[in-house]
């Protein structure tokens, strides 16, 4: 996983490699903060292979970190920098973790989840870029196979609680190579981001995309639009990267700058959810330069499909196959279907997940011989680019956060007053989808919104708790007893 830095840091070590508000770290500086932070891991007794947890803003440290912990022959076990207590010690337990390592102000979350799993916590302090020592740089970095697990992504994939997503050092290294290609990355380029690297898209498309192509990054943490906006015309970003509620949001902000201001940029890059073709053309009228859309999941390490750079995009088309990957849209009995019609989407290549960590049931419902169900609807058009049409899976997707919405009924359920509840997408025009509660009470209950709000937030991420929340006698049921979440709309309701 080093591969591309160490090769980087060789033939040119003062190349900026990332950069916050804080300081500009090098290639070199990169390799020796990275191998240092490994060789640390060692000294305390950390043994290669180990599951660490691992919780950070993006921060030019996340990087330093996330590679020192593959120099030291580790598994990197990303999580949501929001995540609650019991969030946190579900992973820790279920990836059976050596240790938590967590960002010096992440919260008391992941203290108190480490301590309640018996997991030793480890602070991750601000660096300074060129401090790490030369003495440490003769630690022996661990050689891994192509097919160690590099990292585990917890997702809950297409049902179920969150399962781990195994990503092989081959799965990633192709994966960044295969971004690299798709978007003919430079090491000119500058990306821009404010995208959360523990999420794959972040990961891959701009860390392990710019590491392999020898470009730098420009990190934001927390994304706010002014300074986001600064920080590209700052940098003079060739690339940036974000989910639709993003570009939004840029476009609100973009008032106080003038035309010529963004003029680096050649290519934005939007994932993560499906953008409006609205917002695309308004901020390349704005901006002067296309959002290329592209489309991929945890599971797939990023990058299916993405935008053909030889073509004029497509307003709402999530683009072509990437580089060595195949993508199909298959019938329900798993046969191939003719273009424009509508099926699920089957993906296979060189980046796909070697399967779910521990889950060998689930890994079998999920993989195919190589090819990966997304539980995504999409359809194929005349010059096979991909049209996502819908999602079989239950899935909310808020500001480009993943909700699942059996996670958040099963903590509605826990409500003493609360009989049933369902949770469903509703469309929100900033947010893309807005999560919502259909409940039913016990007889003679008497309870507002905000107190199922209130419950909620005691006990799950910010982003997962319903904001719409709506009171009904009972709820739509089919023949087998199962509720038809799509005949439930919670606006009408209100
Ligand atoms: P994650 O595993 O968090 O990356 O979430 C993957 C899911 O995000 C996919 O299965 C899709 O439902 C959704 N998704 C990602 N990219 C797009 C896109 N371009 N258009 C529509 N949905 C998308």
């Amino acid at each position: 996983m080093l591969d591309p830095v160490r090769r980087h840091s060789v033939a040119m070590p003062e190349a900026l490699a990332v950069r916050d508000e804080r300081g500009d770290w090098t290639y070199g500086d990169l390799l020796a903060g990275a191998t240092a932070f490994g060789a640390g891991l060692h000294r305390q007794g950390v043994k290669p292979g180990s599951r660490l947890v691992f919780i950070a803003p993006s921060v030019p440290e996340f990087v330093v970190a996330y590679l020192g912990i593959q120099a030291a022959g580790c598994v990197v076990v990303p999580m949501n920098t929001m995540a609650s207590r019991s969030e946190i010690r579900y992973v820790l337990e279920d990836s059976t973790a050596a240790a938590l390592i967590g960002w010096h102000d992440v919260g008391p979350a992941a203290r108190q989840a480490a301590d309640e799993a018996g997991v030793p916590f480890q602070v991750l302090n601000s660096m300074t870029p060129g401090s790490a020592q030369a003495g440490e740089l003769t630690f022996e970095i661990q050689e891994r196979a192509r097919d160690d697990t590099a990292a585990i992504l917890y997702t809950s994939g297409t049902t179920g609680r969150p399962k781990g997503a195994e990503l092989t050092v081959d799965a990633l290294l192709e994966a960044g190579e295969i971004s690299v290609e798709a978007r003919r990355t430079s090491p000119h380029d500058r990306f821009a981001t404010a995208l959360p690297l523990f999420h794959i898209f972040g990961q891959v498309t701009v860390m392990m995309a710019a590491l392999s192509a020898g470009a730098s990054m420009s990190l934001q943490s927390p994304f706010e639009p002014v300074r986001m906006l600064q920080m590209i015309y700052r940098d003079r970003a060739t690339v940036v990267a974000g989910v639709p509620t993003m570009w939004n949001a840029l476009l609100r902000a973009a008032d106080g700058f003038g035309p010529s201001d963004f003029s680096s940029v050649s290519i934005a890059i939007s994932g993560g959810a499906s953008l409006p073709a609205e917002v695309a053309s308004a901020f390349e009228e704005r901006f002067g330069c296309p959002v290329l859309e592209g489309y991929g999941l945890t599971e797939t390490t990023s990058l299916a499909t993405f935008a053909d750079l030889d073509r004029r995009p497509k307003n709402g088309c999530a683009g072509a196959p990437v580089p060595r990957t195949e993508v199909e849209i298959r019938a329900a009995d798993g046969t191939a279907l003719p273009r424009d019609e509508v099926g699920e989407v089957w993906v296979r290549g060189p980046s796909v997940m070697k399967g779910y960590w521990r889950r060998p049931d689930a890994t079998a419902e999920a993989l195919r011989d190589g090819w990966f169900r997304t539980g995504d609807l999409a359809r194929k058009d005349a010059e096979s680019d991909v049209w996502i049409v819908d999602r079989l899976k239950d899935l909310i997707i808020r500001g480009g956060y993943n909700v699942y919405p059996g996670e958040v009924e099963e903590v509605l359920y826990g409500h003493p007053d609360v009989v049933e509840a369902a949770v469903v997408g509703v469309p929100d025009d900033y947010y893309g989808e807005e999560v919502a509660a259909v409940i039913v009470l016990r007889d003679g209950a008497k309870l507002a919104g905000e107190q199922i709000t209130a419950w909620a937030r005691e006990r799950m991420s910010a982003y997962k708790i319903p904001r719409i929340v709506r009171f009904v006698p009972e709820l739509p049921k089919g023949a087998t007893g199962k509720v038809l979440k799509r005949s439930i709309d919670p606006v009408k309701l209100g």
